[in-house]
Formats: structure tokens, sequence, C-alpha cells
């Protein structure tokens, strides 16, 4: 058998690749953003101290403006500098892709030129699903995979160009463009459908408007330079305040 934790140390519910789910109350989860950076479905691996602090304060500025813009999220408040306090949800099996400019695997798998911007943003739907490297789904796919129906990919889509709208309006003052980046969702208690997961730098490409110099997880996946003081710039960049 084996042995117990010790006493005071409470497990968590879920160790993903970069967070971990605590419990916390009937309705709450703590959700700890660690200082573990993963790229290509894992197979590239680190650890950073002071990303996980990054992150969750990036995740914290965007999702409340979000949520004030009228697309109800999971985040309640900050529970430490590393951690928030989530409503519980069920997530759906899929992760939500925007794009705004052409980056990462639609140049490699559709071809388009890096950089492109499109006419109209792109919203994609893949499955998450690890074991199968996130497979592109259609409405037929994933109603045939019970993952969601037609009418929520419909409802995902909204709410995620509502997202991508608020984020692009406040990025763009901070010479910040927004390549792409990627949404969770699930069902909160009362069954609503509620964002989830994070928005932070490892979930969205953040170019530099400029230069268009990558300021997220790229600069980890593609070896682009320093990665905690790129994340330490996104801090900085997003938040508006001085990492100490
Ligand atoms: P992953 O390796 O699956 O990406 P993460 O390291 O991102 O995992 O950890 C967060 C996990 O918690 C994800 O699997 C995400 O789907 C899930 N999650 C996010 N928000 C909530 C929530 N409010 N309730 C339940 N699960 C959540
Ligand atoms: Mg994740």
């Amino acid at each position: 058998m084996a042995a117990a934790p010790p006493q005071g140390t409470p497990q968590p519910l879920y160790t993903g690749k970069a967070k971990s789910l605590f419990p916390h109350d009937d309705r709450h989860f703590r959700m700890v953003f660690r200082d573990d950076l993963t790229a290509f479905d894992a197979v590239k691996k680190a650890t950073m101290k002071g990303k996980g602090y990054y992150n969750c304060q990036i995740a914290a500025t965007l999702l409340p403006m979000v949520e004030r813009a009228g697309v109800p999220t999971h985040f309640v408040r900050l529970l430490s500098d590393t951690e928030h306090l989530v409503k519980k949800v069920k997530i759906v099996k899929l992760e939500v892709l925007c794009r705004n400019l052409a980056a990462g695997s639609i140049v490699k798998n559709y071809g388009f030129v890096e950089g492109t911007e499109f006419k109209k943003p792109i919203v994609m739907f893949d499955l998450k699903e690890d074991k199968f490297h996130d497979p592109l789904l259609n409405e037929d796919i994933a109603e045939a995979l019970g993952v969601a129906t037609a009418a929520e990919f419909a409802k995902m889509r909204e709410m995620t160009l509502k997202v991508n709208a608020v984020l692009r309006g406040y990025l763009e003052p901070r010479g910040l463009l927004l390549p792409d980046f990627k949404l969770e969702f699930g069902y909160d208690l009362e069954g609503g459908l509620i964002l989830a997961d994070e928005i932070s730098a490892d979930t969205c490409r953040f170019w530099d408007a400029k230069t268009r110099r990558s300021i997220d997880k790229d600069v980890f996946r593609f070896d682009k330079g320093d990665v905690l003081a790129t994340y330490k710039e996104a801090y900085e960049r997003i938040t508006g305040k001085t990492a100490g």
C-alpha cells in the first residue's frame, strides 16, 4: 500500500503540464501555476523559477477584463502570487484556437506565410488529447465523439471572437500583436458555459508590434532567447507593473 501523504500536504486533484488543481470548497478549485514549461506534447520540458508567477499574474489581469466585457470566466480572485481561485467546471474536451496572423501550426500544416494577416479571425477547434496530438475537429466529429454539439461550437466561437476583440483592444496600445491564442471552456455547476483555464504567455502568441519579436512560449519552443526574461517582459507589458 502506498504511504499516506504527510498531514497538511493536500494532494492535487489533477497535475497538468503547467498547472495543478487542488480542492478548495464545494464550488471552487485552487489552480496553481507551476514553474514548469513544456512544448511539442511535452517532448521538450524545463522548469524556470518565476515563470508560474508571471503567467499567473498575466491571466489574473486578462481574465477579469474578458469577464467585464461580458464573457463569463471561471476566475474568482488571486489566492496568492501563483494561485487562482476558480469555479469548478466540467471541461469541454477541446481547445478553441483563434488566429489573427499566421504562425505555428497553420503555417506548417496549411502553407500560409508566417505573419500573414487574416482578413477576419480564423477560429478552429482541436480535440484536447495529447496522445492523438490534438487533432482538428469539425462539428460532425465532435458530435460523434460526444465532445460538443454544433450549437455548442457556435456558442464557443462567438465567445472566442469576443475574447479576441477584447484582448486585441487591450494589447494594441501596449505595442503588442496577438497572432493567435488558445482557449478552454467548461460547464459550471449551474450548467452555464464559461471560459476556463488561462490566458497567458503559454496560451497566446504575443509579438512586439514593431519588430514582430516573440514575447511568449515560442521563445522556449524554438530557443529564440532568454525564456524567463521573455515571460517577465510579457508580464510587465501586459500588467503595466514592474517585476521585482
Ligand atoms: P494540461 O496539461 O491538460 O494542459 P494544465 O497544466 O494546463 O493541463 O492544467 C490545467 C488543467 O485543468 C487542464 O487540463 C484544464 O483543462 C483544467 N482546468 C482548467 N480550468 C478548470 C476548472 N475551472 N475546473 C476544472 N478543470 C479545469
Ligand atoms: Mg494546459
